[in-house]
């Protein structure tokens, strides 16, 4: 009876993971299924053995070590869909038959209670082996730190305490009792597997759950259709250097950037071309400028650029860089070629500056830009770049060195400092 009840706690404490494996089944996080199916394989097995003393002893010991045998093969067949590889789900499958048949011929053949422990236990070894493999493989994939370490600590205490086991029967340390009567080894055992299969479960649930608010941390930070950082970590992160420019009175250099004409590429082309146009912008201005430098979707047609540690000189040049790649760089569509041209407002730091203040000043910059014709960059002077109480742009030689660097660049778009 007290065996029964472990079997039971054991049992109940492994599906405490259901209701949330249930939740997060709509997720579309890969492999979700697979532990659903594995920890209700599991529940059902334990709950046989809890029923055990009402069941006729081999069907419940043959179905409950079959429903165990499932759902290994389905954790790792979860976890290689997880980790996005193949699930093997065929081979899975035809390992854990054979390997049911076994125990069953085992179990009605010339029953060696020992030697069926000893194979239940290295099935379980082999099956938790495989599965940390494909973990420690795709560890990187997981960016939570701990995750992965916490998964494979289960997993191999699962492993240790089944390689404990076969060593307790397969030496001939303790002969197997009875159930109704554990032995002490027994019984370690029992208590073992009530800490370790439930632990496995939860092991499980947080690598999905970590997976979910991954996906939500990456689309709260990049912008879906282009992959540009998005405003509001555009906006965070000109916010923070802001503030790091005002303790190390540092530099920094805004660049807003929108798109001539779009309305018309969406007008003549579709939306669909749209955004395409919209992809194939974010692309080429990435290839043009900085890796080190953030580019972020404000919203539309309108991104920015953050420049970071930026002399005055080198950002108008990569402006103009920015122009002259987009200019050269037509999207080839199946209706043919689509030339985009792209003005821009750059503005500067200035002490006690705000992220809104910094931002006006670059747009009334496009807003000239516009004005002037577009498919060129502005900045501004008295808004910005150039002011006195700022890095002095004149001062610095800048606008010569940035005037001679375009004139020498062989597209040449125009740009003008205020
Ligand atoms: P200008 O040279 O003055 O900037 O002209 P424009 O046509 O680029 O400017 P306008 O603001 O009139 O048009 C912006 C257009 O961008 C209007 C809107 O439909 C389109 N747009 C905004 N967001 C998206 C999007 O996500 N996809 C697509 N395809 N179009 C978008
Ligand atoms: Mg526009
Ligand atoms: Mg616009």
């Amino acid at each position: 009876m007290t065996t029964s009840l472990f079997f039971l706690m054991w049992g109940l404490a492994t599906a405490l993971a259901m209701p949330l494996l249930l939740q997060f089944h709509a997720s579309g996080v890969p492999g979700v299924r697979a532990f659903m199916l594995a920890n209700a394989l599991t529940v059902l097995s334990l709950l046989l053995y809890a029923a055990g003393s009402f069941l006729p002893l081999n069907a419940t010991v043959m179905v409950s070590n079959a429903a165990w045998i499932s759902a290994l093969a389905l954790v790792y067949v979860g976890v290689r869909q997880f980790f996005g590889l193949h699930p093997q789900v065929w081979r899975s499958a035809a390992l854990a038959i054979l390997c049911v048949v076994v125990m069953t011929a085992m179990l009605y053949g010339q029953d060696r209670v020992a030697a069926r422990i000893v194979l239940f236990s290295v099935i379980t070894c082999v099956g938790m082996g495989a599965t940390a493999c494909v973990i420690f493989d795709g560890r990187r994939q997981i960016r939570t730190r701990g995750v992965a370490l916490y998964l494979l600590l289960s997993i191999l205490g699962l492993a240790a305490l089944h390689l404990l086991r076969v060593l307790v029967y397969g030496l001939g340390w303790e002969a197997p009792g009875s159930m109704l009567h554990p032995t002490p080894w027994a019984l370690f055992f029992i208590v073992g597997g009530s800490v370790t299969v439930p632990a496995l479960f939860l092991a499980l649930l947080l690598l999905v759950q970590t997976r979910m608010s991954e996906r939500m941390q990456e689309a709260l930070t990049f912008d879906s259709l282009t992959q540009a950082y998005s405003r509001r970590s555009f906006m965070d992160e000109l916010q923070h250097e802001l503030r790091r420019c005002e303790r190390n009175d540092g530099r920094l250099v805004v660049l807003l950037l929108d798109i001539d004409f779009f309305k018309a590429i969406n007008d003549r082309h579709g939306h669909a071309t749209g955004d395409q146009a919209l992809r194939h912008f974010a692309r080429v201005v990435q290839r043009a400028v900085r890796a080190s430098d953030r580019f972020g979707r404000l919203g539309g047609e309108e991104f920015a650029l953050l420049m970071y540690d930026c002399e005055p000189a080198s950002a108008l040049v990569q402006a103009q860089r920015v122009c002259d790649a987009l200019r050269d760089a037509p999207l080839h569509t199946v209706d043919g070629e689509i030339r985009m041209t792209v003005s821009g407002g750059l503005a500067a730091y200035r002490r006690g500056d705000t992220a809104d203040g910094i931002l006006a000043r670059a747009d009334v910059a496009l807003y000239r830009a516009k004005e002037l014709g577009r498919d060129r960059v502005e900045t501004g002077g008295s808004v910005g770049f150039g002011a006195a109480a700022t890095w002095d742009w004149t001062a610095q030689g800048g606008a010569e060195a940035a005037n001679a660097a375009v004139a020498a660049s062989p597209a040449g778009s125009k740009a003008t400092t205020a």
